[in-house]
């Protein structure tokens, strides 16, 4: 039985999007049900097409895995458009014990939007409310929040108004801040502090999407939310490191 869904973006190159989080889980030894939400066009220096996977699919499928199984973990990555996020809002409405790890993701590294306006507006509003855990990167947390961060105390800031947007869970990812990175990990009670020793690699993608789906994999297998932010933070630095 497959306790594990994925809905994402398909990164043709193997990258980022839905083939990592595949490819994640596989590592923890995690099999996953997965449906795709968009197709990209993509080499490894940028995205430059974006076609989204009529809903139709997405509904038929979504049931059909539900029919069979019931995971228990729902990962989601890339959404892109409006009609998908109203789709998937539908779909969980009447699935209580299921728990969401949202990766809010908004461009590529190179800068494309892989989000319309108005499916944005839906995630921040609709359905972070309802994740069990939200694991944005400075540039997302600053979207959510409107909080423009340049230190830990503008994370903190920006971390106190995504918990009261309703998530049960929040993990911000302070890699993209200078110096040593630093991640936050809101878990409903107190703020808690992840840090690490900064790797100097180059061209390394898809890292948010690996550290998302490695924290889902964790959590799938039953560990509690610290000790699975922590394996998949050990992941993601040998990942960055060249030994994953
Ligand atoms: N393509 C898809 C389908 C994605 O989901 C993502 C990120 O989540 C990307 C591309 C961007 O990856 P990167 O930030 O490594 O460029």
């Amino acid at each position: 039985m497959k306790n594990v869904l994925i809905i994402a973006g398909s990164d043709p190159t193997g990258g980022a999007g839905i083939q990592a989080d595949i490819e994640t889980m596989a590592i923890f030894g995690v099999k996953s049900a997965h449906i795709i939400t968009a197709v990209t066009v993509q080499d490894d220096n940028k995205v430059y097409d974006c076609y989204y996977i009529p809903v139709e699919y997405i509904g038929n499928l979504f049931d059909k895995i539900f029919s069979e199984n019931s995971p228990k973990w729902l990962k989601i990555g890339m959404i892109g458009h409006e009609s998908t996020v109203k789709l998937i809002l539908s779909k969980i409405k009447d699935i209580h014990e299921l728990k969401i790890i949202l990766d809010p993701v908004y461009a590529s590294s190179s800068g494309y939007n892989l989000v319309t306006k108005e499916a944005w507006d839906l995630i921040k509003h609709e359905l972070l409310p309802k994740c069990f855990l939200v694991t944005p990167n400075i540039t997302e947390a600053q979207l959510l929040t409107g909080i423009k961060i340049k230190n830990r105390n503008d994370m903190e800031s920006a971390m106190n108004i995504l918990a009261k947007m309703g998530p049960e869970n929040v993990l911000i990812k302070g890699g993209h801040l200078d110096g040593k990175p630093v991640d936050l990990l809101y878990n409903g009670k107190e703020i808690l502090s992840f840090e690490s020793k900064r790797l100097h690699q180059k061209d390394v993608r898809g890292t948010g999407c690996r550290f998302s789906s490695a924290i889902t994999a964790l959590l799938s297998k039953g560990s509690p939310l610290t000790e699975a932010v922590e394996g998949a933070k050990k992941y993601i630095c040998d990942y960055i490191a060249g030994k994953k």
